[in-house]
């Protein structure tokens, strides 16, 4: 099992797709963009 620990733990770090940022508290894997961008564009 330990396999999948460092699969998780070799991801790179998400970007946002718009302004590039670095999305370290972002989880979710369908988000593609940072808190920022993402509040803009659907508030
Ligand atoms: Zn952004």
């Amino acid at each position: 099992m330990t396999r999948n620990l460092d699969f998780y733990r070799n991801l790179p770090p998400k970007e946002c797709r718009e302004c590039g940022d670095i999305m370290e508290e972002q989880a979710e894997s369908y988000i593609y963009e940072c808190q920022r961008c993402f509040g803009r564009k659907h508030e």
